[in-house]
């Protein structure tokens, strides 16, 4: 995957997608110093015993971007490109994405540079326990939650829930979401991301027209992970024809289409849990570069792997009608721009994946209520969100005839600006 390089600095990108609806909003200086700037940002050293006896030491960062609507929600990321930018770009967008569903939270993020393939698991628990300690004072069901995230899971949300409930030595689940089903998680939670997303695809094909309904429409990948392969399963169950997908380890496709349950379960089974070697046991061609999925003949692309993938290079030829970011930022404002020429239709990330964040609210809920829900109750609910969410965005954008990116942070803005005001500065 290609590295961001500093025109595509996240936070870079994150800061003119801002600026181009406070504009349009024709938001007062105050007011954008009031949301703009994050709240905090907290930078730690994290010794870790290795299983070797060494120790090693990692770098981890925490953001808390805004607590204006609620207490800053957002994932942990493991991953060795991890930077600050980074970190403080994502919590910027899970404040505006927060805000786009709805939800009463304000935003946040953390990171640990590392890969977590080069650790064994009892090396991994101990850097996730470090990473909570280090910063207990900083979590808290009213004050931070974090979840999960690119290269960290439930299990690893399970230690840290424990590591910050002994802290306090009390049992408190609603620090932290994304939790496994039986350690207080909720129902629908592990492919809430991929559910979201694919209710926001089925709004937008029906509302647009774009020529195809969800059956036999032709779908490409990009990151087959939690996000990326939940979204083909739920997709393909709908009627549409997986035609390709990638991961770190390959890009794959099948103009017939690719079995996504067969795609699953090897990437299951697999001693990577990737999609290495697939061509070997199915019928799919490999593709020289991975970064080929995007550029795919089909209806409905989906970003899902990490950010600025759809460049002002690719744009151009990208052939999608559709795409739904299920990944943050996987399109830079320039890329944008090109896209929303052609007349492609982007459901922008801080809308296309908010199922994640607006399911783990839903846990939050239930854990504060010590009372929980079904997985049919919890869909309905997410369902409702997401459509309103949609809506809202999709008929601001028409308001003020600009891109949906636009109308998402228009709406969002707003939602967090007024709040800022209402509440006053303090002291
Ligand atoms: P994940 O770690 O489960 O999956 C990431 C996938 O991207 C993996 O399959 C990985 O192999 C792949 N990838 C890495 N490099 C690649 C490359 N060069 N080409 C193709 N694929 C590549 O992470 P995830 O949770 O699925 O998150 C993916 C994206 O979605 C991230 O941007 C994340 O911030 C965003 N997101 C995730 C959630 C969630 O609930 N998990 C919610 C909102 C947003």
């Amino acid at each position: 995957m290609s590295k961001p390089t500093m025109t595509m600095n996240a936070f870079v990108i994150a800061i003119k997608q801002f600026d181009e609806a406070a504009k349009i909003l024709k938001l007062t200086e105050n007011q954008v110093a009031m949301i703009k700037e994050p709240r905090r940002m907290t930078e730690v050293s994290l010794p870790v015993r290795m299983d070797d006896g060494s120790i090693r030491i990692f770098k981890g960062y925490r953001c808390q971007h805004s607590i204006a609507r609620g207490p800053a929600k957002g994932g942990i990321r493991f991953h060795p490109n991890v930077t600050a930018d980074e970190v403080r770009a994502l919590a910027f967008w899970m404040t505006y994405k927060c805000a786009v569903v709805g939800v009463p939270f304000g935003g946040g993020k953390g990171g640990v540079v590392v890969d977590p393939r080069e650790l064994s698991t009892n090396e991994l628990e101990r850097l996730a326990r470090r990473y909570i300690a280090e910063m207990a004072d900083l979590f808290g069901p009213d004050m931070d939650v974090p979840a999960p995230d690119v290269g960290t899971n439930a299990q690893i949300m399970a230690w840290m829930m424990d590591t910050y409930s002994m802290h306090y030595k009390n049992f408190l689940p609603a620090a932290i979401t994304g939790k496994p089903l039986n350690l207080c998680g909720s129902e629908g939670r592990k492919k809430s991301t991929s559910q979201g997303l694919v209710y926001c695809v089925r709004e937008m094909i029906q509302h647009e027209h774009v020529g195809k309904d969800l059956k036999n429409a032709k779908v490409a990948i990009q990151g087959f992970g939690n996000v990326g392969s939940y979204a083909g399963e739920i997709l393909n169950r709908m009627g549409a024809s997986i035609v390709a997908i990638s991961d770190a380890d390959g890009g794959f496709y099948n103009e017939k289409g690719i079995n996504m349950k067969t795609a699953l379960e090897y990437v299951e089974k697999s001693p990577t849990k990737t999609l290495k070697d697939f061509e070997k046991v199915c019928k799919v061609g490999k593709y020289d570069d991975q970064m080929k999925v995007l550029e795919e003949e089909v209806d409905i692309l989906i970003p899902a792997a990490l950010e600025a993938q759809i460049t002002q290079e690719n744009a151009d030829r990208i052939k999608a009608k559709v795409i739904a970011e299920g990944a943050n930022g996987p399109t830079t404002p320039e890329a944008d721009e090109i896209l929303y020429q052609k007349g492609v239709h982007i459901i922008p990330d801080i809308l296309a994946n908010a199922g994640g964040v607006t399911v783990s609210y839903l846990e939050w809920v239930q854990n504060r209520m010590g009372y929980y829900w079904d997985e049919e109750t919890v869909n309905r609910d997410l369902e409702r969100i997401m459509v309103k969410a949609f809506h809202d965005v999709m008929s601001t954008a028409k308001e003020y005839r600009v891109k949906m990116r636009t109308a998402a942070f228009i709406v969002a803005i707003e939602r967090v600006r007024s709040v800022a005001e209402i509440r006053g500065l303090y002291a």
